[in-house]
C-alpha cells in the first residue's frame, strides 16, 4: 500500500510549523476533553475540513487555523504532547535534525494582548508556552532518536509581541531554541520596517540569536531585501519571488544565502503556480543552497516524502541532487559548529559520501 520513499535516507528539514504539524487525533481529543467545539467528530471528517486538496487564498488558509487552535492554544497538556508527538512524527520520515517553529504567543492565554482564538483569560504565558513545548522535544528527542531544535516566531501583524520573542530566544537558548523567524501575512505593506520587528532583529544580532525571515513566498523581492538588508536575516523561509529582481538573486547567490523550499505548500498557497517553472528548478540549475520542507503538513495533507515526491516526479529531481541539498540544510542549521560538523558527519557516512578534504569548509 505504501509508496516506495523518493529518498529513503536521513534527512534536514529547516521550515516546518509546530502548530501546523498536529495530528489529527490529538485535536479531536482535546477539543473533546475540553469541551470545545470542532468542526467535524471524526479523523476523516475533520481532515476534510481544515485539510486542503485545491489552492486557496491566503485568508482561506488562514482561516483553517481558526477551526483547531482553541482545541490546544491554552493547555499545558496538549501543547507539551504536539511537541512530543512532533518529533514521533518527524522520525517516521526519516528525518535526522529538525527545527520546528511557531509562536509562543498563539498558543498562549495570558499576558498576551490580544488574546488569540477568541479564547477566554486564562494563566498560561507565552514564556510558559516555550517551556512547555521545550520539555515536549527534549522528551522525544529522548525517544525517538531525532535531533530537534526549535525556533520562536514573531508574527508580523503584531508587532508589540516581537521583543518579548527575542527575550524567549536568550532565556530557552539552552534548551532547544536557536532562532529567531517572522511569519505571517508578508503583504502588510513594509511590516519588516515596523519597529517592534526590526528591534526584535537588532537584539538577536547583538546577542548571537540566529535569524530567519518568511518572504518572497508571496511578497515581492522587496520584502526578501527588506530581510536581508534591515533585519539581516540568515535564511529565507521561501524566497520563491526573489527571482524577479535578478540583482538581488545573483547577490544572495554569492552570499550563498539559505532558501527553505516548502513545494507542496507553495502549491496548495498559489505561491507558485503550475503553469510557471517553479522557483526550485531555477536553485537547481544554479547549485543554489535550499532544503525542502513541508511548512503545515497537517493542513496540507502530506509528509516531507510528498515534496520529495514532488520534485523527483514533476521536476526531475535526482538521489545526488536530495543528497546535495541535505548537505546544505546541515550547513545552513542553527546549530554550533561541533554540532553542526557532527550532523555532517552523519550524512555523509549514511549517504556513502568521503568527508570533503576541509572538513564543513565550502571549497
Ligand atoms: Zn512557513
Amino acid at each position: 500500500m505504501t509508496q516506495m520513499p523518493a529518498f529513503d535516507k536521513p534527512k534536514v528539514e529547516l521550515h516546518v510549523h509546530l502548530d501546523g504539524a498536529i495530528k489529527p487525533e490529538t485535536i479531536l481529543f482535546y477539543g473533546r476533553k475540553r469541551g470545545i467545539p470542532l468542526p467535524a467528530d471524526t479523523v476523516e471528517e475533520l481532515q476534510k475540513v481544515i485539510g486542503m486538496d485545491q489552492p486557496l487564498s491566503l485568508p482561506g488558509f488562514l482561516a483553517k487555523f481558526d477551526y483547531y487552535m482553541p482545541a490546544i492554544a491554552g493547555s499545558r497538556e496538549a501543547i507539551k504532547r504536539i511537541a512530543y508527538e512532533f518529533v514521533e512524527m518527524k522520525a517516521k520520515e526519516k528525518v535526522v535534525y529538525v527545527e520546528v517553529r511557531y509562536s509562543p504567543h498563539l498558543l498562549a492565554n495570558s499576558k498576551v494582548q490580544p488574546i488569540p482564538w477568541n479564547q477566554a483569560e486564562g494563566d498560561l504565558t507565552p514564556d510558559e508556552v516555550v517551556a512547555l513545548v521545550n520539555q515536549g522535544l527534549q522528551e522525544g528527542e529522548r525517544d525517538f532518536g531525532v535531533k530537534v531544535r526549535s525556533i520562536l516566531c514573531c508574527m508580523r501583524h503584531q508587532p508589540t509581541w516581537s521583543p518579548e520573542v527575542v527575550e524567549l530566544c536568550k532565556k530557552y537558548r539552552q534548551q532547544t531554541v536557536v532562532a529567531i523567524d517572522l511569519a505571517g501575512d508578508e503583504t502588510i505593506t513594509d511590516s519588516s520596517l515596523f519597529p517592534g520587528h526590526v528591534q526584535a532583529y537588532e537584539e538577536a544580532v547583538r546577542s548571537g540569536v540566529h535569524r530567519t525571515v518568511h518572504a518572497g513566498e508571496v511578497g515581492k523581492p522587496e520584502v526578501v531585501q527588506q530581510a536581508v538588508d534591515v533585519l539581516k536575516t540568515e535564511r529565507l523561509g521561501h524566497g520563491y519571488h526573489t527571482l524577479e529582481d535578478e540583482a538581488l538573486y545573483s547577490r544572495l547567490l554569492q552570499q550563498n544565502m539559505h532558501f527553505e523550499v516548502c513545494p507542496w505548500s507553495s502549491y496548495l498557497t498559489g505561491a507558485w503556480t503550475p503553469d510557471t517553472e517553479h522557483a526550485v528548478v531555477r536553485f537547481k540549475k544554479d547549485q543554489a543552497n535550499y532544503s525542502l520542507n513541508t511548512d503545515d503538513p497537517l493542513i496540507f495533507k502530506s509528509t516531507l516524502d510528498t515534496d520529495y515526491q514532488m520534485t523527483k516526479r514533476d521536476m526531475g529531481f535526482t538521489e545526488e541532487e536530495f543528497q546535495r541539498l541535505n548537505i546544505n540544510a546541515a550547513k545552513s542549521s542553527f546549530l554550533p559548529e561541533d554540532e553542526k560538523q557532527e550532523l555532517l558527519d552523519q550524512l555523509y557516512k549514511a549517504y556513502g559520501l568521503p568527508p570533503p578534504a576541509s572538513a564543513g569548509q565550502d571549497p
